[in-house]
């Protein structure tokens, strides 16, 4: 297997002024020194609550803005300190899929213009040549012949989200990110869209990086799956080896929180943590989940705990298992 990405020690901090007339300097650590790999043609669940940083993660691997410091090796080329004119090859093979199609869709644009456009920057193709590929496409997504002339408007969120869907493979990318994809839609609808982002990936063999806040919605598209707490990469594991054998205290209340399906086996005892996430501003020495962990030791307070390797490609940020 080969990495498509390679995220090394990424970190994206965001100065902030406070005090009286802003003299003090200080910074949100967005991310703060995450590292991992996406294989080619997998998918790789990025997972935590909302300020985690996972999307900031997201946003950093397609150079959506600057990062801090750290390496982001994209087919084995560093693209971290590349700057927008060396980025433009880059560009086509990177795409993405938000939440809100409706605020990342030109209301003024019916979808042949809104497929067309990515296509037209990064393709040298003629009208009849694009309205062809954008037949096909629709046909993809499960879109019919007669929506080309639509506008978003016009179509239910899930339908937007086919279109954002066929947007984004208009230009063939290698890559593609989907920030929270499902999480607006119809319960009924989100599966629906899963498998076919599923099937697409059979076909075309593309990456998906998939971020969601909650880890029943990656489950089943996930090969491996990263969990981040606070900026940082707490556990990294196989998807099904991550549901049977969490080990991260936090990926234990998160999971502690889904619903089992399984009636056969006993339910996963709720764990509720203690306290509230803290700022991005302001966070806590050495382990950062230490203020809300039942397993708290004097240790977690003075270093960040490492990534240790767990065996099996699974990996986990605590001192229960090592690294004192
Ligand atoms: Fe809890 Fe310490 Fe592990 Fe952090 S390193 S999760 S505080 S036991
Ligand atoms: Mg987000």
């Amino acid at each position: 297997n080969e990495a498509i990405l390679e995220v090394k020690d990424l970190k994206k901090y965001y100065p902030v002024k406070s005090g009286i007339l802003g003299r003090n300097q200080q910074y949100l650590k967005a991310v703060d020194g995450v590292s991992f790999s996406i294989q080619k043609g997998e998918t790789f669940g990025l997972v935590g609550e909302s300020g985690c940083g996972k999307s900031t993660v997201g946003r950093s691997i397609i150079r959506l803005h600057d990062i801090t410091s750290g390496n982001i090796y994209f087919d084995g080329n560093d693209i971290a300190p590349l700057k927008e004119k060396d980025l433009k090859k880059y560009r086509r093979r990177m795409q993405a899929v938000f939440q809100d199609p409706y605020a990342s869709l030109n209301p003024t644009m019916n979808v042949f213009e809104l497929i067309s456009e990515p296509m037209k920057i990064h393709n040298s193709s003629s009208i009849s040549e694009r309205k062809e590929v954008i037949l096909d496409l629709l046909e993809r997504v499960g879109l019919k012949k007669d929506h080309l002339y639509r506008y978003p408007h016009e179509f239910s969120g899930g339908q937007r989200q086919r279109v954002s869907i066929a947007r984004a493979l208009s230009v063939r990318p290698d890559f593609i990110l989907c920030d929270e994809p499902i999480s607006a839609l119809d319960v009924s609808v989100q599966a629906q869209v899963v498998n076919m982002l599923e099937d697409i990936q059979q076909d075309t063999g593309v990456t998906y990086l998939f971020i969601a806040h909650d880890l029943s919605m990656v489950r089943h598209i996930s090969s491996r799956i990263g969990v981040m707490y606070l900026g940082n990469m707490v556990e990294i594991a196989e998807s099904n080896e991550l549901y049977k054998n969490p080990l991260h205290p936090y990926t234990q209340a998160l999971l502690s929180a889904i619903p089992e399906p399984d009636t056969t086996k006993a339910a996963r005892e709720r764990i509720i943590l203690k306290g509230e996430v803290p700022s991005p501003l302001n966070s806590p020495s050495g382990c950062k989940f230490r203020t809300r962990c039942p397993y708290a030791m004097e240790i977690c307070a003075q270093v960040e705990p490492p990534m240790l390797d767990a065996g099996d490609g699974h990996q986990v940020a605590c001192y229960l298992y090592g690294g004192k």
